[in-house]
C-alpha cells in the first residue's frame, strides 16, 4: 500500500494563524488536496466567527484539538513544566469543546503543545484523561530520542502497553518548521540535534533560508517514509510561521506538486485513524 501524505497546521497564535489559513486554504484549493488543523481552544473562544467561516465549509478539512491554551501536558526540555492535574485535565477538554462548539462536529484528535520524543507514554493519569474526554487518537510524538530533531519516521501504534489499547498515536515527522527558519529558537540549532544523528542527510546547522530549501527538506521526509512503507508521512507546520517565511505559500505548492508527481494520496489524520483501525482492529 503506497505511503499517504497528511497536510496538518498546529494553529495556534492570536491574529497570524487565522490570516495565514487564508493563505493555506487557497493552496488546498489550488492542488485539491485535504489537511487537518489541530487549532487551539481559546483561538476559537476568540476568533472562532472567522475560523468556522474559513475552514468550517470544506470538507476535506479535519479540524482537531491543540489543546485550550496550548500549557504542556508533560515536563518538556525546550517547552515547560507540567501544570497540576486539574490545568491539564482544562486543556484536555475545554479544547475538544471549542473545536465541537465551534464547527458543530465530533473532534477525535488531540495534539498536545510541543509535542514529547515519548508521546504520552508511562503517563496513565494523562492517557485516562485523553481517553475519558473522548478522544480517538493522540499526535503527541513529534521529537527524536531524548529531545532532538527531527521527530523519526515512526508508524501509528496503540497505547495497549499503557493499558489503552482503544487509544492510537499518530506521529508527527521531520522538524517543526518554525524551528527549521529560527522563529522562536530559544537555544542554537546545533543544540536540539542528536548525535550521532539517525538521519543525517537532514540536518542542518543553520536556518533555512528560502521556500526551495523548506521543500527540499519536505522532499527528504516524503522519500525516506516511501522508502520504508510507512502507512503516512505528516510534517509539523504552523500557520503563523509559514506565513512569515513563505506568504505566497509556494512550499506547499511545491510539496502538494510533489505528491501528485509521486502518486501519493492525501489524507487527513482522521481518516487515516479510521483507515488504521479497521486495518489493525484490537484483539
Ligand atoms: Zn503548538
Amino acid at each position: 500500500m503506497p505511503t499517504r501524505f497528511i497536510a496538518t497546521y498546529d494553529t495556534e497564535k492570536k491574529d497570524d494563524c487565522l490570516a495565514a489559513c487564508a493563505a493555506i486554504r487557497a493552496a488546498h484549493e489550488r492542488h485539491g488536496v485535504p489537511g487537518t488543523f489541530f487549532i487551539v481552544g481559546k483561538r476559537l473562544e476568540e476568533e472562532g466567527r472567522g475560523y468556522r467561516d474559513l475552514l468550517g465549509d470544506v470538507p476535506d478539512f479535519e479540524i482537531a484539538s491543540h489543546t485550550y491554551s496550548h500549557i504542556i501536558l508533560r515536563d518538556h526540555p525546550f517547552c515547560g513544566k507540567t501544570p497540576d492535574n486539574a490545568t491539564r485535565q482544562r486543556e484536555i477538554v475545554l479544547g475538544k469543546e471549542w473545536v465541537e462548539q465551534t464547527f458543530q462536529r465530533p473532534c477525535v484528535g488531540l495534539r498536545p503543545g510541543c509535542g514529547f520524543h515519548n508521546a504520552l507514554r508511562g503517563d496513565p493519569w494523562l492517557l485516562d484523561t485523553v481517553v475519558n474526554a473522548g478522544f480517538g487518537y493522540v499526535s503527541s510524538l513529534l521529537w527524536g530520542p531524548e529531545t532532538t530533531l527531527p521527530a523519526l519516521l515512526v508508524p501509528p501504534f496503540t497505547y495497549a502497553e499503557d493499558g489503552h489499547p482503544e487509544l492510537w498515536e499518530l506521529p508527527g515527522h521531520g522538524w517543526h518548521e518554525n524551528l527549521l527558519k529560527a522563529h522562536n529558537l530559544t537555544v542554537e540549532v546545533k543544540r536540539i540535534l542528536a548525535w550521532p544523528s539517525p538521519m543525517p542527510e537532514a540536518i542542518r546547522l543553520t536556518p533555512i533560508r528560502t521556500p526551495e530549501e523548506e521543500f527540499a527538506m519536505n522532499r527528504l521526509f516524503i522519500d525516506r517514509a516511501v522508502e520504508m512503507g510507512l502507512p503516512y508521512v505528516s510534517l509539523i507546520w504552523h500557520p503563523w510561521s509559514l506565513a512569515r517565511f513563505d506568504p505566497a505559500m509556494r512550499m506547499l505548492d511545491l510539496t502538494f506538486a510533489y505528491i501528485k508527481e509521486l502518486g501519493l494520496e492525501a489524507t487527513t489524520y482522521q481518516a487515516e485513524w479510521e483507515r488504521t483501525r479497521i486495518a489493525l482492529p484490537v484483539a
